[in-house]
């Protein structure tokens, strides 16, 4: 029975290579499937960096979950001799009532994590780069750095493989019928039965998962790279420059890196169009890098060159929470779109849980607010 598995994992990005790696410790006869090689620029775990911190701005009920990622990245790291991550520490910046200052000290205060605010004049003495208007204030965290998401799939696969799990690339899945007892699935290269399945199928759940009716969106991102001409400025390094996310008006945010040899990364926080993963629009306009362009002359001290600039997708849910549950039909089957923009720094922990699930395991921690029934309009 060479095509039987006790658990196939669909999807092998941020969330599915993170799964299969956990699984392929069980001993269990496990199986990936994508339909491209992972890490690959085409779904939403590519551009060499992601932020990642504690100080939760979204919702403290995270930091537990951030807190055990932490962990089991540098267990990642120590397994697979890969450089994983790198601690830079973090800034968030807005106006006193901000959500992302509001947020940040929230979860810092409820969850003991060190941080530092900042008034205006302490953030510009401290980080010369921003233009921080007198209004602006930071919160500062140490924890706070860059995961690289190319060498973190490259090592959950890796490892993986090593420890006997099945990995199969360019393998479009087609379909997936499934009873109470058994799942079949159909790919462009052949037939499987599994007993579990995790669908991790990021931009892709909407299609995958139809009967479902999922409240999700696809959204269009645009990562920009930008050479600081000013001298004097041009080594914006990890030394020189924590990661950041700066609300500059009421819910509107862009976030930044620095210098990772290519240039200042920067982007907008959700003010992409609506779209999906066969219609977007790969190409990035003249105007996208002109509005850019603007945003970094009016908030950063420098004169920007443009380097080059991609495109990624979000998969947003009404909420912005994640998904992670039991398919409603058949506990079998197993749900993750721990997305909507802030999923990667997850992804370690994410994967430890989805396969406890398939592995008939209580989580470890609790996912009840990640349940596809909070939605009325899914089923
Ligand atoms: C521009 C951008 C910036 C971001 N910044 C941050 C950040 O700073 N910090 C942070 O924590 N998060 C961030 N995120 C979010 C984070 O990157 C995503 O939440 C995460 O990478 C999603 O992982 P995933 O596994 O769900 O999807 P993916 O990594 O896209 O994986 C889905 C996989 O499923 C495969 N697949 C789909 N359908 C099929 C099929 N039919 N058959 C076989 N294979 C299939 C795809 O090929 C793909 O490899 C960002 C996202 C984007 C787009």
């Amino acid at each position: 029975m060479a095509n039987t598995y006790d658990v196939i994992v669909l999807g092998l990005g941020a969330a599915g290579s993170s799964s299969l790696y956990h699984l392929s410790k069980s001993g269990k006869k496990v199986c990936g499937i994508d339909q491209y090689s992972p890490p690959h620029n085409l779904g939403s775990s590519h551009g060499q960096s992601r932020i990642t911190r504690q100080a939760y701005h979204e919702n403290p009920m995270y930091v537990p979950f951030i807190k055990r990622a932490y962990e089991l990245w540098d267990e990642l790291a120590m397994a697979s001799g890969r450089n994983l991550f790198k601690r830079t520490g973090g800034i968030m910046l807005g106006t006193a009532n901000s959500g992302v200052i509001l947020g940040a000290e929230r979860s810092a205060k409820t969850h003991h994590i060190p941080y530092e605010y900042l008034n205006s004049k302490e953030i510009h003495n401290r980080f010369p780069v921003f233009k921080t208007p007198e209004d602006t204030v930071g919160i500062l965290e140490t924890n706070a750095g860059i995961l690289f998401p190319e060498e973190c799939i490259t090592a959950n696969l890796e490892l993986a493989e090593q420890n006997g799990a099945t990995i199969k690339l360019e393998e479009k899945i087609i379909s997936i019928d499934h009873q109470p007892g058994s799942i079949a699935i159909t790919t462009s290269k052949g037939h499987y039965t599994t007993e579990k399945l995790i669908v991790a199928a990021g931009a892709w759940t909407p299609e995958l998962m139809a009967e479902l009716e999922l409240p999700l969106t696809v959204e269009r991102q645009v990562l920009f790279w930008f050479l600081p001409k000013s001298p004097g400025l041009k080594n914006l390094d990890y030394n020189s420059l924590p990661v950041y996310i700066w609300e500059y008006t009421a819910g509107k945010a862009f976030y930044g890196f620095p210098n990772l040899g290519e240039g200042l990364k920067i982007a907008h926080h959700h003010a992409g169009e609506i779209t999906s993963p066969g219609t977007i629009s790969k190409l990035v306009g003249d105007d996208e890098v002109v509005a850019m362009e603007h945003v970094l002359r009016n908030f950063l001290e420098i004169e920007p060159v443009f380097n080059y600039a991609t495109t990624c997708m979000y998969t947003n849910t009404p909420d912005n929470d994640f998904i992670i549950d039991y398919h409603p039909f058949n506990k079998n089957i197993i749900i993750a779109s721990p997305c909507s923009g802030h999923g990667f720094k997850f992804a370690s922990v994410n994967g430890k849980i989805l396969s406890d699930m398939a592995l008939g395991q209580e989580p470890e921690l609790d996912i009840s607010a990640f349940r596809i029934s909070r939605f009325q309009s899914a089923i």
